[in-house]
């Protein structure tokens, strides 16, 4: 099997290696990911210049590693359709930091791997709870044993998993859960200033105030423990569709009946 790994801490990020060394065992391994760090670019895809791609030397010998002037999507998408053939699954990570709850909608790790799961190949983006984690043990075992999975062809080819992990030695974490995304209660705050020449506003990500419920993955890693989140990109709310009859008679005066 071929496995495709990419992030968006950029190609020289010890998580990636941490991953590549994961996976070594488990196919051919080649990596595509972005010449810098990238993230919060979320699924971001560089259309309006072109994407430069050189191979590059990589710290373990033997890796194809492919440095791209663009997006973590980006990566992917050249990975996919122009470097590497028959890739079987793509890996994100190990990202430095969560990826949790509503930020999988700017998480660069994320959008990476949404390129994979749109081309049907089984993907997974994990994630350690630290900007500045060094232990990956915990991270290596969960990627080698669902890289397993998806080799032994355990998962669904349609796929996409989000894992997070808490920045402890595997044998603090305390378990294992399939959640779903948390609820963030305020979003990102802007820092006004002046630098002499002119206004500028700073978009800084403060400590989330989140919705600890029991079942999200911000409550299984705050407990510990690690999280699985399967993700899909239909993001359609259904019950506001059924509920919006105030909203479909307005319109319905307007352009005729209103299906759904
Ligand atoms: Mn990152």
């Amino acid at each position: 099997m071929k496995i495709l790994v990419t992030n968006d801490d950029g190609v020289y990020a010890p998580g990636l290696w941490a991953a590549v060394d994961a996976l070594e065992g488990l196919g051919e391994v080649v990596v595509v990911a972005p010449d810098r760090e990238q993230s919060g670019v979320g699924a971001s895809v560089t259309l309006n210049s072109p994407v430069r791609v050189v191979e590059v030397v990589p710290p373990l010998e033997g890796i194809h590693t492919y440095a791209v002037e663009g997006t973590p999507a980006d990566s992917v998408i050249v990975a996919l359709e122009s470097l590497v053939e028959n890739v079987g699954m793509v890996v994100s990570g190990f990202n430095s930091g969560f990826n949790l709850g509503e930020d999988v909608l700017v998480s660069g790790t994320v959008g990476a791997v949404l390129q994979g799961y749109f081309r049907g190949i089984p993907s997974l983006a994990v994630s350690v709870g630290s900007l500045h984690a060094t232990d990956f043990r915990a991270a290596n075992l969960l990627l080698t044993a669902l890289a397993q999975e998806v080799a032994e062809g355990g998962l669904p080819r349609s796929v996409l998993l989000n894992a997070n992990l808490p920045p402890v030695a595997p044998k603090e974490i305390k378990g294992i859960d399939m959640t779903r995304l948390a609820r963030r209660r305020y979003a990102d705050t802007v820092r006004k200033g002046d630098d002499g020449k002119r206004a500028y506003y700073w978009i800084t990500r403060t400590r989330p105030a989140w919705d600890v419920e029991e079942g999200t993955d911000v409550w299984s890693v705050r407990h510990r423990r690690i999280s699985i989140t399967p993700l899909q990109t239909d993001m359609t709310a259904a019950s506001v569709l059924v509920g919006a009859i105030g909203l479909s008679e307005r319109l319905q005066r307007l352009f005729g009946p209103v299906s759904s």
